[in-house]
């Protein structure tokens, strides 16, 4: 039985790449040191914040939700308010939206729904349909990520949000660099940061990400010893996303020898130095899109792009 590297007393938690153990009580104050550290080292708010949280009712966005509230009552200048993107997608979402409505409602924490269907005209479901009967080649994901993005932003700055927390932990930006790294996208991996940027726009509200350097087993736990952990429900699309396969293929490494995602993590500092060193993103302005008026990393947005492909948009 592993031992709390601190105090002695049972283990709830083994880092084997970082040789340490923790129990409860020692591993709830490692979490909030590594977190705290990030966001002092990156800056990732200011004095005065209206924080909006991306949360799904998964258990990374609740427990982002849950440490960002707890941190905000000590900050006098910062308010949080909870937003989910509800897709529509059915025998899924309902629940992550029950699990969110409950916890605000028994916290005391301002909420929003913005849904696909208010937005976009469609849910996600009819989407992927539509999107298979006139052969467009893209997985349900990408419609997902893309609209849901754009919405986050739209629906944060209509709620007066001034930045926006997500929950992407260590696990999920070592495998969106190398999601990256195999489509050749090196613009996108200089973009990969903690905080979003460099670009700017006056309808752009910034994004952050608090967990930047915790594990995805670290957020689990804290989860779980928080409460928040009450189910396991996964996107009935999940296992077609090419993320899906690097998700495991990165944990049967870390599995083989602990310590791979950390050094994904430094591989990542490392490239985004060096492109940025040959000017890799300076010149990166966004532009208002000509038919929605979204900010935009090209001249037609890319929800555009993609609803005028999908023929649910007119010109
Ligand atoms: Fe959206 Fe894909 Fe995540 Fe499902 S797994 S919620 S489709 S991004
Ligand atoms: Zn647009």
């Amino acid at each position: 039985m592993a031992r709390c590297s601190v105090c002695g007393r049972r283990a709830v938690y083994v880092n084997r790449a970082a040789g340490v153990a923790f129990c409860e009580r020692h591993f709830l104050e490692y979490f909030d040191r590594k977190v705290r550290r990030t966001i002092r080292r990156y800056r990732l708010f200011r004095p005065r914040e209206h924080i909006v949280v991306a949360v799904s009712g998964g258990k990374d966005s609740m427990a982002l939700l849950h440490y960002l509230r707890g941190l905000a009552r000590r900050v006098p200048g910062w308010r949080v308010t909870a937003l989910l993107v509800d897709e529509g997608i059915r025998g899924y979402r309902e629940y992550t939206v029950k699990r969110l409505v409950e916890y605000a409602e028994e916290h005391g924490v301002d909420y929003h729904i913005a849904r696909f269907k208010d937005y976009i005209g469609y849910t996600l479901d009819e989407i992927v349909r539509r999107g298979r009967e006139r052969g467009l080649p893209y997985l349900p994901c990408t419609y997902c990520g893309v609209f849901r993005r754009y919405i986050m932003n739209k629906a944060a700055r209509e709620l007066g949000g001034t930045v926006v927390a997500t929950a992407h932990n260590l696990d999920d930006v070592v495998q969106t660099y190398l999601m990256n790294i195999i489509g050749n996208d090196w613009e996108k991996v200089v973009r990969l940061g903690p905080v979003s940027g460099p670009a700017s726009h006056p309808k752009f509200v910034r994004k952050v990400k608090p967990f930047y350097e915790v594990l995805e087993k670290e957020t689990a736990l804290y989860a779980v010893i928080n409460g928040l952990y009450t189910g396991f429900e996964e996107c009935p699309y999940a296992r077609l996303s090419i993320r899906w396969s690097v998700r495991r293929m990165i944990n049967e490494l870390e599995e083989r020898s602990p310590g791979v995602k950390y050094s994904l993590l430094r591989s990542l500092e490392t490239a985004i130095k060096l492109l940025r060193s040959q000017g890799a993103g300076e010149a990166e302005r966004l532009y208002t899109c000509a038919l929605c008026g979204e900010p935009s990393a090209h001249p037609v947005c890319r929800a555009c792009q993609l609803r005028l492909q999908l023929g649910i948009m007119e010109v």
